[in-house]
C-alpha cells in the first residue's frame, strides 16, 4: 500500500516574526508533488504564515490547542480561533507538552475530541522515556497513550489522525532510535489500529517518526516499511536541512 509521505516541521518556541517570514519565504520555493509538507510556527506567527503560503501546498499547523471551546482560560487558544485564521491542522500530545505542561492522556483525549469535532486534522504524538524502554515497558506505554488518546473516536473520525512516534530520548538529543526499533514500534502502532478499526484504516494510517531526523539519516528512516515521513524539530529551523529532508522523503 503506498501512502503519501509527510514531512512536518515543528518550530517549537523559536523564531520572531521577521525570522519566520524569512524562512517561510524560502520554504515557499520548494516544490514537492509527492510529499506533503507542513510547518508548525508559534501562535504569533501563524497568521503571517497562512498569508504567505496562501497559494502554496505547504500546510500550516498549530503546535497546541485548548480543550474547551471558549471561556475564562487566560492565555489559551481555542480551536475556533485557529479556524478563524485558516488553520486546520494541530499537533496534539507532543512529549514537551506531556512533560513540561502536565498534559495527561485525559487532557489529550479532550483536545483530540474538540479538534475533531471542529473538523481539524491532528498529528497525535506518542513516545516513551528512556527509563520506560529500559524497563521494557515501551510497547505497553505507547499502547495506552494511543488507546486513551484516540480510540474513543469513531471509524469515520479516526481517519483525520496522523500518528507521530517520537521516543523522548531521541528528541533534540542528536540520538536517533535504531532503524529496527523504529520499524518495530511503527508496525506495532499500525497493528493496534488494525485490531481496533480494521485493515482499511490501518493500511491508510500515516505514522511519522520524530527524534533527531537530519539530512544524513532521513532517507534511511523514511525507507522503513511502516514509516510515512517525519516530524522534524531542530532541523526544520534551517532551510537547507529541511529542504534536504523533504527531498529524502521523495524516495
Ligand atoms: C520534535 O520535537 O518533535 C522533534 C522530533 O525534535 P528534533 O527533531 O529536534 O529531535
Amino acid at each position: 500500500m503506498s501512502r503519501k509521505k509527510i514531512v512536518a516541521g515543528n518550530w517549537k518556541m523559536n523564531m520572531t516574526q521577521d525570522q519566520s517570514v524569512d524562512l517561510i519565504s524560502e520554504l515557499n520555493q520548494i516544490t514537492s508533488n509527492d510529499v506533503e509538507i507542513k510547518i508548525a510556527p508559534s501562535f504569533t506567527n501563524l497568521s503571517k504564515a497562512i498569508l504567505i503560503l496562501e497559494n502554496s501546498e505547504i500546510e500550516v499547523i498549530a503546535q497546541n490547542v485548548h480543550f474547551e471551546e471558549r471561556g475564562a482560560f487566560t492565555g489559551e487558544i481555542s480551536v475556533e480561533m485557529l479556524k478563524s485564521i485558516g488553520v486546520s491542522n494541530i499537533i496534539i500530545g507532543h512529549s514537551e507538552r506531556r512533560k513540561y505542561f502536565n498534559e495527561t492522556d485525559i487532557i489529550l483525549s479532550k483536545k483530540v475530541k474538540v479538534a475533531i469535532d471542529n473538523s481539524m486534522k491532528i498529528i497525535f504524538c506518542v513516545g516513551e522515556e528512556l527509563s520506560e524502554r529500559e524497563k521494557g515497558n515501551h510497547f505497553e506505554l505507547i499502547k495506552s497513550q494511543i488507546i486513551n488518546g484516540l480510540f474513543e473516536l469513531s471509524t469515520d473520525k479516526i481517519k483525520s489522525i496522523i500518528v507521530a512516534y517520537e521516543p523522548v530520548w531521541a528528541i533534540g538529543t542528536g540520538k536517533t532510535a535504531e532503524n529496527h526499533q523504529i520499524q518495530q514500534m511503527h508496525e506495532f502502532i499500525r497493528k493496534l489500529f488494525k485490531d481496533n478499526y480494521g485493515n482499511d484504516i490501518s493500511n491508510k494510517l500515516r505514522i511519522l517518526y520524530g527524534g533527531s531526523v537530519k539530512p544524513n539519516n532521513a532517507k534511511e528512516i523514511f525507507s522503513l516499511a511502516d514509516v510515512d515521513g517525519g516530524l522534524i524539530g531542530g532541523a526544520s529551523l534551517n532551510f537547507s536541512d529541511f529542504k534536504a529532508i523533504v527531498q529524502a522523503a521523495h524516495g
